[in-house]
């Protein structure tokens, strides 16, 4: 497979920037370095079952990148008309956790550790960009991508205000990497994490590794979608080599 150059060349147009110089890779967790999206869905869906408020699994996997506040509140307005209160929040974002730790073991995605190793012998600094606050995943990356994420460059729940799809999250990952838009490659998997870094500027690569079809990806702003992690991470060094030498 080989890139177009005008993949490059509209995003340059569309944002108005003159060149790209990448220098840092601000990476999504669940669903880009874990296959973790059907736990969580699953989770959720007991959840809200439990509740008594009819969801279907499906549409977790839509809500991803969502902090679990945004996500309950979801739920609350549709069968109650109101935001969940903050001890309810604490309470039930709690028990979902918990249901997400009983479910069958998350594995690293294929080809993310790939990708990582590009990023790194490419000099390009690595940011955590997560809407997740669940520890038992965060806790995990140090022993599956060892050396991958310092703790000063990871962006999670507890970092921003506004969660995906608001930009905030991706603005802040680039301050912690110091780094402009037009210098960050973003990596997502779902359509609002993908609105978000595309709406912070970054070029933002995404990757279908779930069942949410490309075209709702590049509705959301993606500058490219990979069908695979395992194709992303093959192709990312024409794609950087491309981005350092494209211009307008
Ligand atoms: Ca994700």
């Amino acid at each position: 497979m080989d890139i177009s150059d005008d993949i490059i060349l509209s995003f340059l147009q569309r944002r108005h920037y003159k060149q790209l110089q990448p220098l840092a890779a601000l990476i999504d967790m669940d669903g880009t370095l874990y296959d973790s999206m059907g736990n969580h869905a699953d989770a959720w869906h007991k959840l809200s079952t439990e509740l008594g408020i009819a969801t279907t699994r499906e549409e977790f996997f839509l809500y991803e990148g969502r902090t679990g506040a945004s996500t309950l509140n979801l739920l609350f307005n549709r069968a109650y008309n109101r935001d969940a209160t903050p001890q309810e929040i604490e309470e039930l974002y709690a028990r979902k956790a918990l249901y997400f730790t009983q479910m069958p073991a998350v594995r690293p995605m294929p080809g993310a550790m790939k990708m990582l190793d590009f990023f790194k012998e490419v000099n390009m600094r690595r940011v955590l960009v997560t809407g997740s606050g669940q520890r038992s995943l965060i806790d995990r990356l140090e022993r599956d991508f060892p050396g991958a994420f310092t703790p000063d460059m990871m962006v999670t729940s507890r970092d921003v205000k506004c969660g995906k799809p608001h930009p905030e999250p991706f603005i802040k990952a680039m301050e912690m990497a110091r780094v402009r838009p037009s210098q960050a490659i973003a990596i997502e998997n779902a359509p609002l994490g993908v609105k978000s870094a595309s709406s912070a500027g970054a070029f933002t690569v995404a990757v279908t590794t779930g069942p949410i079809p490309r075209e709702e990806l590049e509705k959301a702003g993606a500058a490219i979608v990979f069908d695979s992690m395992e194709q992303c991470a093959e192709m990312l060094p024409q794609l950087v080599l491309k981005m350092f030498n494209l211009a307008i």
